[in-house]
């Protein structure tokens, strides 16, 4: 039997006429991680009353579809399902062959009718088909908490037929919402905010600071596997390596100890946004949450997104440490992170960093920099990795 899936998407961000952008980038991110799942697969996708069926040529393994639509935002829910004719019969055998393989004595219908033209309306359907099922399986009708529930619906070419139904990711098609710029590091944080920011649409471009040759180059590569994890929901992705050491340097030597962390982020911010204006990159995405360490208070935060004008989107703010590292692990970014790693920023810790730091101070600080100078210098050494 050929292998049929349904994919509901979410109704979020398609009401204001835009609907066929969405569904046409949906349709697209569909494809791709089914074609990178099953690349020896033959299948079609079509859309019809808002939902997308594909149809595989052949018998494929469900699981592996499963994973490939796992890893489309904007999927709400998706089921493995059989095709029927439009004759009662068909879709009255094809629920009692479903309902009987499954466990459980208690079984609901739930009927949609996208095709209104179908004789039978959604309750008649569900009637008739349950009072087939009763009668061919000896299960019985529970309409509110059945052990099974079997969806039909009925469409303008034929109907759908289905018992397990799956929860999608949700959210929105990556590449729906426009371009932005992720600050990744080699932490448990910032790939969980990417993986926030893509589930909103965002496509994600990455940006790493490091400070090779204080730091070794696997602490580089760690984060070249962090990139390729988060590939999996958007396929294709860059990752530029920004040499750090330098501006580092110039901050240790010439500027308080305190403010140091809270410079290089300056920093670090200043060459993002050159960075995301060339690139046509709309947002630059970080892992801060709030007063999670002492170093992520508001001052802080003020002092340090002060050096830039382009928005600082940070989608763990309202996150506890232990939430975000149940997402890491779903993700399966936490294996990664969780390995040994020497980042830019404690390789030249301070004693006692600032934790509350006042902005004239940090103006002060920098006053003792050529700003500009090691910007461009740090921008035009980025190497550039296609992931
Ligand atoms: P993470 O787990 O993402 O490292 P964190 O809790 O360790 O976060 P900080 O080290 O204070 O927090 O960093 C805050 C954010 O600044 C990070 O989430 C990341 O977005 C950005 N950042 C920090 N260091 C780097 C770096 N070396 N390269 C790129 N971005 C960085
Ligand atoms: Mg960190």
């Amino acid at each position: 039997m050929k292998t049929t899936f349904l994919c509901h998407y979410s109704e979020i961000g398609l009401k204001k006429g835009n609907r066929n952008y969405f569904e046409r980038i949906l349709e697209q991110n569909i494809r791709k991680s089914i074609e990178r799942a099953l690349p020896e697969s033959e299948f079609s996708i079509h859309l019809d009353y808002k939902r997308f069926i594909i149809d595989f040529k052949e018998q494929v393994e469900e699981e592996r579809v499963g994973t490939a639509l796992h890893r489309v935002f904007g999927i709400v829910n998706y089921a493995c399902v059989r095709k029927t004719n439009l004759e009662l019969s068909e879709i009255e055998q094809a629920a009692v062959e479903l309902i009987s393989a499954k466990e459980g004595k208690t079984f609901a219908i739930r009927t949609k009718r996208a095709d209104k033209a179908f004789p039978l309306n959604s309750n008649e359907v569900n009637v008739r088909v349950g009072a087939k099922v009763v009668e061919a399986t000896g299960k019985s009708v529970d309409l509110t908490i059945p052990e099974i529930t079997c969806h039909i619906e009925i469409m303008k070419q034929g109907a759908l037929v289905y018992v397990d139904k799956i929860q999608g990711p949700g959210g929105l098609p990556v590449n729906s919402s426009g371009k932005v710029l992720v600050l990744l590091s080699g932490g448990f944080d910032s790939p969980v905010a990417a993986f926030y920011a893509m589930k909103r649409g965002a496509k994600c471009s990455f940006i790493h600071f490091h400070s090779y040759p204080y730091t070794n180059k696997f602490s580089q590569e760690k984060v070249i596997d962090l990139a390729k994890k988060l590939n999996e929901y958007q396929f294709k992705s860059r990752l530029y390596m920004v040499p750090f050491a330098e501006t580092q340097e110039e901050i240790v030597f010439n500027c308080p100890d305190r403010l140091r962390v809270i410079l290089y982020r300056r920093f670090m911010m200043r060459i993002a946004e050159r960075l995301a204006r060339r690139k046509d990159l709309k947002a630059v995405v970080t892992g801060e949450s709030l007063g999670q360490v002492a170093s992520q208070t508001l001052e802080n935060i003020a002092a340090i997104e002060e050096a830039i004008t382009l928005p600082v989107l940070r989608p763990l703010v309202g996150m506890d440490k232990n939430e975000i590292i149940q997402v890491a692990r779903k993700i399966g970014t936490y294996e990664i992170s969780v390995k040994p790693h020497d980042d830019a920023c404690t390789r030249f810790m301070p004693r006692q960093p600032e934790t509350r730091a006042k902005l004239e101070k940090v103006l002060e600080a920098e006053k003792s920099l050529d700003v500009e100078d090691l910007v461009e210098k740090a921008f035009q050494s980025i190497e550039i990795l296609e992931i």
